[in-house]
């Protein structure tokens, strides 16, 4: 992929160091960031309904549960509150992604320095190395 950047003169890349972003993609990767938060801030209180619906389920049709029914559902209701947190914590970690982009620290490969892509920010909010150090990481 063609990034914008590439197409500026050498002189205008000088003008932007290595460690900087233009205006233009901190604004894009705080909407894919924003928008990632709405979606899981829905898919949280989704998750949440679930597990009402499951609690209510619980008290309406358990009179003929055996051990079993019991057993599947307690198993269910904590699967869902298990998934319930882990969206609340990933709710957090594109909280403090959005802060530490307006500190402008964030989405820097740790480990080349390079700038992570707005799309693998927007799918993985919580990445600290880009795709080609991630896949060097892997293979150790
Ligand atoms: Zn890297």
């Amino acid at each position: 992929m063609v990034k914008p950047a590439d197409t500026k003169t050498a002189a205008s890349r000088k003008s932007a160091p290595k460690g900087t972003r233009s205006a233009a993609e901190t604004e894009k990767i705080r909407a894919a960031l924003s928008a990632r938060r709405e979606e899981l801030t829905i898919e949280h209180s989704q998750t949440l309904t679930e597990i009402t619906v499951l609690q209510r389920d619980r008290f309406t049709d358990s009179a003929g549960d055996d051990q079993a029914d019991t057993g599947t559902k307690t198993f269910e209701r904590e699967q869902e509150i298990t998934l319930a947190n882990s969206i609340l914590d990933r709710i957090s970690q594109v909280e403090r992604a959005l802060e530490r982009l307006e500190e402008g620290n964030y989405g820097w490969c740790e480990r080349c320095g390079n700038p992570i892509p707005v799309e693998r920010l927007a799918a993985f909010p919580s990445a600290t190395l880009c795709v080609t150090c991630k896949q060097l990481e892997e293979r150790r």
